[in-house]
């Protein structure tokens, strides 16, 4: 196999595939290549429909070479380290690359041994998580077979991937458990490691109705640092008012946690990483998603330090900007595209009901439908449950939207 690419992408994933789409429905002779492990390719966001009965897990993972664009180089291995300066990656089998220009989207790493006993417990206990295709069948098991008792969802302290996502299934579980006839007999505690429910004001007042009307008791600014799946324990940490920090537990009867997020180990350890940011994050422009100290490498989608929510969303407005500047570099020019911060994060409040929150780097928000989007309703969730899949797989990652 060739070992020089015009252009390299690590990671063939929402991000790798639809760039490498689009830049060859620019221009078709461009030499691409898309470094990646994973024989299988999964549509996550549908993981929290998963949890709540209401999408098949099976339907989320295809085979990647069904949609590795034709025309492009699969190199099926891990990329382990940067050369930049030599314009060149080394893979994890010893195997190096090198590239004209270099977009870095591995996506990021589950960092599920930071909280103490968590993975140990996972999938068992009554003990689950959307975020892995293994488990989200099992939290729809756990809310499906709920009798009442107290029932705690998560949310760590770090950025995460679709920040709704810890809270969605929450609501969806409250609105199964009342129309069940058992919400009475049911504590519900939600355990957040961020400040509020939501941080852009429009949407989070209609969240904190969500909370309220379904007796969601939350604590914010926690930080969750063990499960204990088989003594049925969370523990946790937070400052009380005069700084001290306080740790405590909690006996739970199900619990639906998220592991704390952060870049890839191999992004984290090189000379690519945001040396400003513990969690690693590649230090790109936010606006145009070039790499700060090195011009011919690029990222975006999950792995950046782009200030916006982690999703797939954010990632249909980024890919279309770093393509163009990719596509004029290649050609020695210049381009102006530039990203506004958009992203979008669909939150189902009830079965049947979802609030499309979109906003921007303003965090204000910024609607793409002429209806009121901060209402919660049944169009938007058909949105999510059929048309986004649907999109995704045909339109997004073909480059086609
Ligand atoms: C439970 C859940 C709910 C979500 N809900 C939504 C939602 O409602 N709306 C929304 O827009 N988004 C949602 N998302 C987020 C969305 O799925 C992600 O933002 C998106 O998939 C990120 O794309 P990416 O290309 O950055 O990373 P990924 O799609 O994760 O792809 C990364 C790729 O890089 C590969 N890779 C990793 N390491 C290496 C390496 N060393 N070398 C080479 N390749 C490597 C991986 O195998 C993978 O294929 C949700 C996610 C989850 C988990």
């Amino acid at each position: 196999m060739q070992q020089h690419h015009q252009i390299l992408i690590v990671g063939g994933g929402n991000a790798g595939l639809s760039a490498a789409s689009q830049l060859l429905r620019k221009d078709k002779s461009l030499k691409i290549a898309i470094i990646e492990p994973s024989e299988k390719h999964y549509y996550q966001p549908a993981w929290t429909l998963v949890g709540a009965g209401e999408f098949d897990i099976a339907a989320t993972e295809r085979n990647e070479a069904d949609y590795m664009p034709k025309g492009v180089s699969w190199i099926k291995a891990r990329v382990a380290s940067f050369q930049p300066e030599q314009s060149q990656v080394t893979c994890s089998d010893g195997s190096t690359y090198t590239y004209d220009a270099l977009l870095v989207v591995p996506g990021l790493q589950l960092d599920w041994h930071k909280i103490k006993g968590f993975k140990e417990t996972l999938g068992k206990n009554s003990v689950s998580s959307n975020y892995s295709f293994e488990t989200a069948p099992y939290t729809w098991e756990m809310i499906k077979n709920f009798k009442g008792g107290v029932a705690i969802f998560t949310n760590p302290t770090t950025p995460v991937k679709c920040g709704g996502a810890p809270h969605k299934i929450m609501y969806l579980a409250c609105d199964y458990w009342r129309k069940q006839g058992i919400l009475d007999k049911c504590e519900v505690h939600y355990i957040s490691g961020a400040g509020a429910i939501f941080a852009v004001k429009e949407f989070a007042e209609t969240l904190e109705g969500v909370v309220a009307n379904n007796k969601i008791i939350p604590h914010y600014l926690h930080n969750v640092t063990e499960i204990d799946g088989p003594n049925h324990s969370i523990s946790y940490e937070y400052k009380d008012k005069d700084g001290n920090m306080v740790k405590e537990s909690m006996k739970f009867d199900l619990c639906h946690a998220v592991p704390p997020q952060s870049a890839p180990d191999f992004i984290k350890e090189s000379p690519l990483a945001d040396p400003a940011q513990p969690l690693g994050w590649v230090e790109v422009d936010q606006y145009t998603f070039r790499h700060k100290r090195f011009a011919n490498v690029y990222s975006c989608g999950d792995v950046s330090n782009a200030p916006i929510s982690k999703t797939g969303a954010a990632i249909r407005k980024q890919v279309p900007v770093v393509v163009e500047h990719i596509f004029a570099q290649i050609n020695q020019q210049q381009s102006n595209a530039k990203y506004d911060g958009y992203t979008a994060c669909p939150i189902p409040t009830a079965y049947g009901k979802l609030m499309l929150a979109e906003f921007d780097y303003s965090n204000k928000p910024k609607m793409s439908f002429p209806i009121d989007q901060t209402k919660p309703r049944w169009s938007m969730w058909i949105l999510k449950k059929y048309v986004l899949p649907w999109l995704y797989w045909n339109r997004i990652l073909t480059g086609k939207a």
